[in-house]
């Protein structure tokens, strides 16, 4: 602490004497001081900064580094992630400021993705809440959570818009709609970085994996991937924007290449368009080993080279791959790479170390009292159960056999994820510790009166062809007044590197599901997976179906308010579920082609064997309540480009239960100098209505609302005919029309 105080007095003390940078927006003294400390610096201590290993607390990539210890203490390591926890940070931390020469703070990164120890559902999962405040309030607990161990920096949000269900990934995102995965980015952002980065309880977000990662080819993890740039500016970059929009302080490179160009080389991408167009003035972390993998790609002779594209197109910090750490010196010393470009990597470093108060007290985050007195705090589990329950989405109930009825005697909670701990908590689970879980049996058992049985078989395991626990299950479910089955995927098949060729469910699951169905009780089947699965034959079964994802350390106490009617299920989908693998990529904002689908004609976009339409679509969900709606219309038939659009609809709670619906507008340019979707979400408000209450929903849009990139890549509205449609969900809506003149 000694030495750290002393470099402060010095680097206040240059200052004053070094010319001010003028960068626009920023803090001249703090700019002041990054000007002392390069001079301070030799190139192997800058190179440092740009360098970010693992620890060995956690695996989260293939390669672990050993001895990251050590080059912590030569100063050529500036950043830290897989660590955490109170007391190993600040450690770690006292080896960097005290025994180093120039006692630069190392930065801790993880990642927080959806919770910290207090685990909430998996980010599709709180997606579908559709709720803005409930997902910033996620984020906001993890990062309250996080920074109470030491947490500087967390590798989230990825805002990586996905419309292929194969990709394990699209588990940790929003899902595939691009104006609901802005809001939900932003949303993100802003529960991470909080107000203010300097405050202790938050923690920096990083936007990822810039960019497309969520278009790889087939839904195989790390594939390429080519669009043109229309498509990646209109589809897929504007998350990315909206969360630096919304302040993010990083952004990650993704693995995926763009048109050729492995991500971490693409100038295009992180100078062009990040720095120039954008003006982003964080830094820019690669993912886990991404330069090195530019050699692979065929892009690189070897990784001294794709260090050199790397640094060159923009790229700040080299995460885990050490191409930095090996080659950077040389680079410059042979002119490859100019010292300004090294300095300019350090500067972004540097000024966020400032910002978050770490030359100040490096220790500020690794605070045990903090940790021991805010990390799963009963305030913490609740919230948990809130944003849950928000997350699940009601596909189907027939006969109204949820809720469950106030008469039952016997329930049965049957299936491999029936009582499943470790699943629940999803990938990606931070320090989530799986053994706090409230499973879905603790929980009805929690919940149900204590007059009622509870009866429990497994029935079969998640994988494999063992049916012999169909016996139990059957005899169990046979003696019950309603079945819970409780069927899915294992946590680890979807997440990284869990990209899937089948959406069905795995193993023997079908069949006991088959099987228990069968017996005709009442039944409700309870999904916990990470992306949509193919269960059309399911839904051709009786009963209900609830899709709960894996909801967190919470989940079965959610479920359970659910299933018993204590909360009125509000969640609907982000992602398209399909009706089988073929038809995907399947999207609500496709185009409509020449020759669109006709049932009677041949010669029309369509498969012989099923039809064009999901099994369930984007926006869907059901909810206890009946929403009806009506009256939909605009304030006027023509408008000037400047006008605000006036949209109204009534919505009416046409059922004797208290409910949230999610309504949803949609709009469509009939003809443009591009062809443009058959309709794009544009708005959508969670309202609640009390039984029988009926409530004026007004939506406003403006030009932006209308506006993409034209045939000359301007992004712009064009005049011309527009409908608007408003309903429950993208398939289901009433329709408007309007003018939009020039
Ligand atoms: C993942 C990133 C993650 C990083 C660090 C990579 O393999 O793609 O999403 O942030 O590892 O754990």
């Amino acid at each position: 602490m000694k030495k750290l105080s002393l470099l402060i007095m010095f680097i206040v003390g240059l200052s004053a004497y070094s010319e001010a940078r003028q960068v626009k927006d920023h803090d001249p003294l703090i700019e002041r001081k990054i000007d002392s400390l390069l001079s301070l610096m030799t190139l192997p201590e800058k190179i440092g900064q740009l360098v970010l290993f693992t620890s060995d607390i956690d695996v989260t990539g293939p390669t672990i580094r050993e001895g990251y210890k050590e080059d912590i203490q030569k100063g050529l390591v500036g950043a830290l992630f897989n660590a955490y926890g109170a007391e190993f940070t600040r450690d770690l931390q006292k080896v960097a400021v005290e025994e180093t020469r120039l006692g630069i703070p190392l930065l801790f990164g993880y990642d927080v993705i959806h919770g910290h120890r207090t685990i909430f559902p998996i980010s599709l999962g709180e997606a579908a809440s559709w709720d803005l405040e409930a997902i910033e309030l996620g984020a906001r607990i993890a990062a309250i959570e996080a920074s109470a161990e030491g947490l500087h920096w967390t590798f989230a949000p990825m805002a990586d818009i996905s419309r292929d269900p194969r990709w394990g990934r699209v588990s940790e995102g929003a899902g595939e709609d691009t104006y609901l995965g802005s809001a939900i980015a932003r949303a993100r952002v802003k529960g991470f970085q909080g107000e203010d980065l300097k405050a202790t309880n938050t923690v920096l977000a990083t936007v990822k994996h810039f960019a497309a990662y969520g278009a790889s080819l087939a839904g195989r993890d790390y594939n390429t991937v080519d669009m043109s740039d229309r498509e990646l500016r209109q589809t897929y970059l504007p998350p990315y924007k909206a969360a630096l929009d919304a302040g993010a302080a990083t952004v990650m490179t993704s693995f995926n290449e763009l048109d050729g160009i492995p991500v971490s080389g693409s100038k295009y991408l992180m100078t062009d368009i990040l720095r120039n167009e954008w003006g982003f003035d964080g830094f820019v972390v690669t993912d886990y080993t991404s330069i090195n993998e530019m050699v692979p790609h065929g892009y690189s002779k070897d990784v001294k080279h794709a260090a050199e594209q790397a640094i060159n197109a923009g790229v700040d910090m080299d995460m885990q791959g050490a191409a930095y750490y090996d080659h950077l010196e040389a680079l410059v010393e042979e002119g490859k790479v100019s010292m300004s470009t090294i300095d300019q990597a350090v500067r972004n470093i540097l000024r966020l170390k400032f910002k978050l108060g770490l030359f100040e007290d490096p220790y500020r985050y690794s605070d045990a009292e903090r940790e021991k007195a805010n990390v799963m705090t009963a305030a913490h589990r609740e919230a948990a159960r809130e944003v849950a329950k928000k997350s699940i989405v009601l596909l189907k109930n027939e006969d109204k056999v949820l809720p469950i009825k106030k008469d039952v005697k016997t329930i049965a909670v049957i299936g491999p994820l029936a009582d499943s701990q470790r699943d629940l908590i999803g990938s990606w689970s931070a320090a989530g510790d799986h053994t706090q879980a409230v499973t879905l049996l603790q929980g009805i058992e929690e919940r149900a009166e204590t007059s009622v049985a509870i009866l429990h078989a497994k029935g079969a395991e998640i994988e494999g062809s063992d049916s012999t626990g169909f016996e139990q299950a059957l005899q169990v479910a046979g003696e019950a007044d309603h079945v819970i089955l409780a069927l899915g995927e294992a946590y680890w098949m979807s997440g990284e590197a869990a990209s899937r060729s089948n959406l069905d469910l795995p193993g023997v699951q079908r069949q006991l599901a088959e099987r228990i169905l069968a017996l005709g009780k009442p039944t409700t089947t309870v999904l916990m997976n990470g992306r949509p699965l193919t269960i059309d034959w399911l839904d051709n079964l009786p009963g209900a179906i609830l899709e709960t994802w894996y909801l967190g350390t919470e989940a079965g106490n959610a479920i359970a308010e659910v299933i018993f009617g204590d909360y009125n299920p509000s969640g609907k989908l982000t992602m398209t579920f399909p009706r089988n693998v073929g038809q995907i990529p399947i999207f609500y904002a496709t185009k409509n082609t020449g020759r669109p689908f006709l049932e009677q004609e041949k010669y029309t976009s369509k498969y012989l064997d099923v039809p064009n339409t999901p099994l369930y679509p984007f926006g869907y969900g059901l909810s206890y309540s009946t929403f009806t709606y009506s009256d939909l219309a605009l304030d006027k038939e023509e408008y000037r480009m400047d006008e605000t659009i006036q949209v109204t609809v009534k919505v009416k709670n046409d059922s004797d239960v208290g409910g949230e619906e999610v309504i949803q507008l949609y709009v469509r340019d009939l003809v443009g100098s591009v062809t443009r979707p058959v309709k794009e979400l544009k708005g959508f408000q969670k309202v609640y209505f009390a039984a029988g209450e009926e409530k004026t929903i007004t939506f406003q849009l403006h030009k932006d609302h209308l506006a993409f990139y034209t045939a000359t890549m301007e992004f712009e509205a064009e005049p011309g005919d527009f409908e608007i449609y408003v309903g429950t969900n993208s398939s289901e809506h009433l329709s408007a029309s309007f003018t939009l003149l020039e």
